[in-house]
């Protein structure tokens, strides 16, 4: 599974902020891979550069330095709608109004067509979700800002924004003013920080997640609520719902807490780190078992493998080394393929697992690609038995908000039961975190989730005919169990 972007913006009156956009964006690196861009102001004139690449590889010392400006937004980029090429890689820029405006995108809409049509783009022409909202807001230009003091682009934003169905965080900007949007369930995160503190020149700051605030010493100040617009400008913050009451439901991804998110990254006030290590102190209460070591699938596993080793009081020990310079450099073509680059990912300890009862805790069971070679790895260096412990719930359902996830019929979980995964992956056993023990391990109280992937219960409609929903054995036009929240 791969994220869907990371958003950065800063504004920073009298500071050159490329820099501190690069820093912003190498933060959030892991949510997106094949793209990185920023777009810098300097009051005037709006500048932007992206390619595809690793942020490092898009931006050198040089083109840093061309890139003159106190107003900035980043953006990294993994596709999920459109296709990976150079005309997707953002921000998106639209040549309208005083100096256009620039728009980064985290998140997936789920009426493209429809919307593209309103922004009267022919079919076919929209090469991605982003490009439509682009075009939507370039067709409401000029906007009717509600107060002179937001920048022109503010009334645009509130004039389309509310239309948009589906997954987004925008950061956005016009010649003189930054702008953050959240959709009206929070399903990808955003939030505001502040320069200035300890003595630091002033400023603002959107991130989708906290580390990209911490790296350019900027001070945590909250995040954005559901369906908030935030506008940011020489007379500071103004913050507008743009959404109906009835309309606001906080379903934040809950896979930010059990995979996405940076261990370092605190979402609803809690760090995600020590909420991983929560799922494994609970799946180990809830599924115990007999076993000389408990190992990560690294390296995301490894918080919830060392809260299942201090619950159980069985010995944590490393199994699998991985090799750290394995990036994403290609989309393997086919399952043997896939399997190759897991075996030149990770590697057994040998001398760690021969004659030892293993539980191999992993975040979750997607393709299962991963884990049936790694099943197979470790007994072929000699383990003598195989627990795999997975600290979420089966996920059988694909992502329509933003996540790069298999087609349903490519979901193990889709069509298999956990003996028959069991059986499948060549464990000994198998066991998953329950929903119920997931949340308690994240711990924030009274707060929603999107828990889709897990449940099949969508809060925003998807497209019942898409062939991503259909499971193995499923005829057209009818679906192996409900789609309760459609
Ligand atoms: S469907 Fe799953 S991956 Fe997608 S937003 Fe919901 S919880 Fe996250």
């Amino acid at each position: 599974m791969k994220e869907a972007c990371g958003v950065f913006g800063v504004y920073a009156p009298g500071q050159p902020v490329a820099r501190l956009t690069f820093d912003g964006i190498y933060a959030l690196q892991h949510r997106g891979q094949e793209s990185a861009g920023m777009a810098v102001s300097d009051g005037e004139t709006i500048t932007v550069v992206k390619d595809m690449g690793l942020v490092a590889t898009v931006f050198d010392e040089r083109t840093l330095s061309a890139l003159q400006g106190h107003l900035a937004i980043g953006h990294t980029r993994y596709s999920t709608h459109g296709s990976s090429d150079w005309r997707n890689a953002q921000p998106a820029y639209r040549a309208v109004g005083r100096a256009g405006f620039a728009l980064g995108h985290n998140g997936n809409l789920t009426e493209t067509d429809t919307l593209a049509e309103r922004a009267g783009m022919l079919p076919g022409v929209a090469t991605s979700d982003s490009d439509v909202v682009a075009g939507l807001l370039a067709a409401a230009y000029p906007g009717t800002a509600s107060d002179p003091a937001d920048g022109e682009l503010a009334g645009v934003i509130q004039a389309v924004v509310p239309e948009l169905a589906g997954a987004f965080s925008f950061v956005l900007m016009d010649a003189t003013h930054l702008y953050g949007v959240r959709d009206p369930h929070g399903f990808r995160p955003l939030c505001l920080g502040r320069l200035g503190e300890a003595g630091r020149p002033a400023g603002w700051v959107l991130a989708s997640e906290s580390p990209a605030l911490d790296v350019i010493g900027a001070a945590f100040v909250r995040e954005l609520s559901p369906g908030e617009l935030v506008v940011i400008g020489p007379s500071g913050v103004r913050s507008v719902q743009l959404f109906a009451e009835d309309q606001v439901d906080d379903r934040l991804c809950i896979f930010e807490f059990v995979y996405f998110a940076r261990p370092d990254t605190r979402l609803h006030g809690i760090e995600v780190h020590g909420a991983r290590r929560r799922m494994g102190e609970l799946l180990a209460r809830q599924a115990p078992v007999d076993a000389d070591m408990v190992m990560a699938v690294p390296e995301s596993g490894v918080p919830a493998a060392e809260g299942y080793a201090k619950e159980s009081a069985i010995p944590y020990g490393q199994g699998l080394v991985k090799n750290r310079y394995i990036g994403r450099t290609f989309i393997d073509p086919d399952h043997q393929a896939r399997e190759r680059a897991v075996r030149r990912k990770l590697n057994p300890l040998r001398d760690n697992i021969e004659g030892k009862r293993l539980v191999v805790v992993d975040d979750s069971i997607v393709r299962s690609t991963t884990i049936r070679t790694v099943v197979a790895m470790l007994r072929e260096a000699g383990a003598a038995e195989v627990h795999l412990r997975v600290s979420s719930p089966p996920f059988a359902w694909p992502c329509f908000y933003g996540i790069d996830t298999p087609t349903r019929a490519e979901l193990l979980a889709a069509s298999m039961t956990v003996p028959e995964m069991t059986a499948y992956l060549g464990a000994d056993s198998l066991a998953f975190l329950t929903l119920d023990n997931l949340k308690a391990a994240i711990g924030a109280g009274g707060v929603g989730f999107c828990d889709a992937c897990l449940t099949g219960e969508y809060p925003v409609s998807v497209p019942l005919a898409d062939d991503r929903l259909r499971a193995p054995g499923d005829r057209p036009g009818v679906l192996q169990g409900a789609l309760p929240g459609v």
